[in-house]
């Protein structure tokens, strides 16, 4: 390895950090290399489970790392069931369709948006991904990144990643890593700049926890139910309206009954301000904030409405969801003006269609979701965006792309996560195949794989 090979990971910012007056020196020591990929993924949402299921179909050998125990990130893990943005898109999107319909998810079709049991979906995005011959790690946490200044200086280039788990400190050597972290982690690690909150103002969307609901008849709470109402606005305001004549206040002044299967729901009705992804202390005190209120609210409304008296509290989400984390300055950053004028590129890799959803909290502290006056005309994202401008050899998955605060809170929606994920994975494969950067793959390759499902 190289003599300027640097741990990123160690240089990494953190508030507690920050805060610390005493420092301790770790002693140095030596990491054992546990295996050379093509390609690693890190994180396994559903872009960095697309990421790595179109990098393995296209011949890239794969590791896929992943801190929980299962894929789907905020689809699975913190229990976020309801697709939009799909009406427009094929390919790994269809797959994922058949294998949950086969499972008995309900998958409920409304307004072009859908419905789907977390439980399956984790089991097929699993199927998926072991079928397409990637190499999963789960429990596993990325520590760092590694990265190589070349002789001479220049934009430094990864290497490979450094990992925590139950196997210890290791590493993993790869020429392409696709950071799919959500937060954008393996990027901040690797030093590549980047952007958190709204320009200017600093608000960021904030966080839900969301839990699974059972024992409800799907015939009582029918009209709160957002598959089932002709207008997803109005099934909301009727739950709203439910909680308040119980006597209940919500930080999130709209809330979502979703039925999945059976008598199964998941329920959202808790809204998180300002806090941010890389703060692990207010996340814990968001969790905790955020458990006791979902809890409090569902416990009075069993006890305040008949409908709701046999309701079984099944899960509370195992991991928070984050709406939004780091977004990773890329070689094209997508932008509101973007989304006004509808714009199309060369390299459009997926095609936008869904509204500007940014949840705000409100004068009261019980906020809802506004367009921030953004009037969105169907728009692109290129290939560009995907690709790190910092740090050679870094692919960019997921909701952590390059992008403005705006732009953000449209293409964040589960379609055009997917569809961004596969272009990731087609990128990083070609990338790695021919031993070029990212940058210098021709876009007509990745446009070759991807065939008639690109932009679309
Ligand atoms: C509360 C909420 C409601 C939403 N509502 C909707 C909706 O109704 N419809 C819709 O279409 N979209 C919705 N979204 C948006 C959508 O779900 C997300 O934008 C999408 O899931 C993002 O996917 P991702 O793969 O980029 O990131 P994530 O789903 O966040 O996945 C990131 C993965 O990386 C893993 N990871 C993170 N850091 C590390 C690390 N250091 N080491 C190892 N692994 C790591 C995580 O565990 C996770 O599995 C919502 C999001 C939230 C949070």
């Amino acid at each position: 390895m190289h003599a300027d090979t640097k741990y990123a990971g160690e240089d990494q910012q953190m508030t507690d950090r920050d805060k610390a007056e005493i420092f301790i020196d770790e002693p140095r020591r030596r990491t054992p290399v546990a295996g050379r990929y093509d390609v690693i993924v890190c994180g396994g949402g559903p872009a960095g489970t697309a990421a790595a299921v179109r990098a393995a179909e296209n011949g890239a050998s794969v590791l896929l790392l992943e801190r929980q125990g299962s894929l789907g990130g905020t689809w699975t893990g913190s229990l976020m069931t309801w697709l939009m943005d799909v009406e427009n898109k094929s390919g790994l999107l269809d797959r994922l369709t058949d294998g949950i319909c086969s499972l008995g998810s309900l998958y409920c079709r409304q307004h072009g948006d859908y419905s789907f049991c977390p439980e399956d979906m984790k089991c097929v995005m699993e199927q998926m991904a072991v079928e397409a011959g990637v190499s999963l790690l789960y429990h596993t946490m990325l520590a760092g990144v590694i990265t190589e200044v070349p002789q001479g200086g220049g934009v430094p280039a990864v290497k490979g990643v450094i990992t925590e788990s139950k196997s210890r400190r290791q590493a993993f050597l790869a020429p392409v890593i696709v950071d799919a972290t959500g937060d954008g982690d393996a990027a901040a690690m690797a030093g590549c700049s980047f952007f958190m909150g709204e320009e200017g103002t600093g608000r960021m969307q904030p966080m839900s926890m969301i839990a699974l609901v059972c024992g409800l008849s799907v015939r009582d709470v029918r009209p709160f139910c957002l598959n089932y109402e002709s207008c997803p606005g109005e099934a909301q305001r009727h739950f709203q309206e439910l909680f308040a004549s119980c006597g209940i206040r919500l930080s999130y002044s709209m809330p979502v009954l979703t039925h999945l299967k059976g008598d199964l729901f998941s329920v959202s009705l808790n809204h998180e301000y300002q806090v941010p992804c890389d703060d692990a202390r207010q996340i814990t005190d968001a969790v905790i904030r955020a458990r006791a209120e979902v809890l409090g609210a569902l416990h009075k409304l069993a006890a305040a409405d008949k409908r709701w008296e046999s309701a079984i509290i099944a899960h509370t989400a195992d991991a928070i969801g984050v709406r939004e984390g780091r977004r990773i300055r890329g070689n094209y950053t997508v932008t509101r003006e973007d989304l006004i004028s509808g714009r199309t590129f060369e390299d459009g890799i997926c095609d936008v269609t869904f509204n500007v959803d940014i949840h705000v909290s409100g004068k009261t502290g019980s906020g809802s979701w506004d367009d921030g006056g953004v009037c969105v005309k169907p728009y692109q994202i290129p290939l560009r965006a995907l690709i790190a401008a910092d740090v050679r050899g870094l692919v960019l998955a997921g909701r952590l792309i390059s992008g403005d605060f705006y732009a953000h809170a449209s293409y964040r929606t589960g379609g055009n996560i997917l569809k961004i994920g596969e272009a990731a994975g087609v990128l990083a494969a070609a990338a790695a195949r021919t031993g070029v950067a990212p940058d210098e793959v021709p876009f007509d390759v990745v446009r070759e794989v991807l065939g008639s499902g690109i932009g679309t």
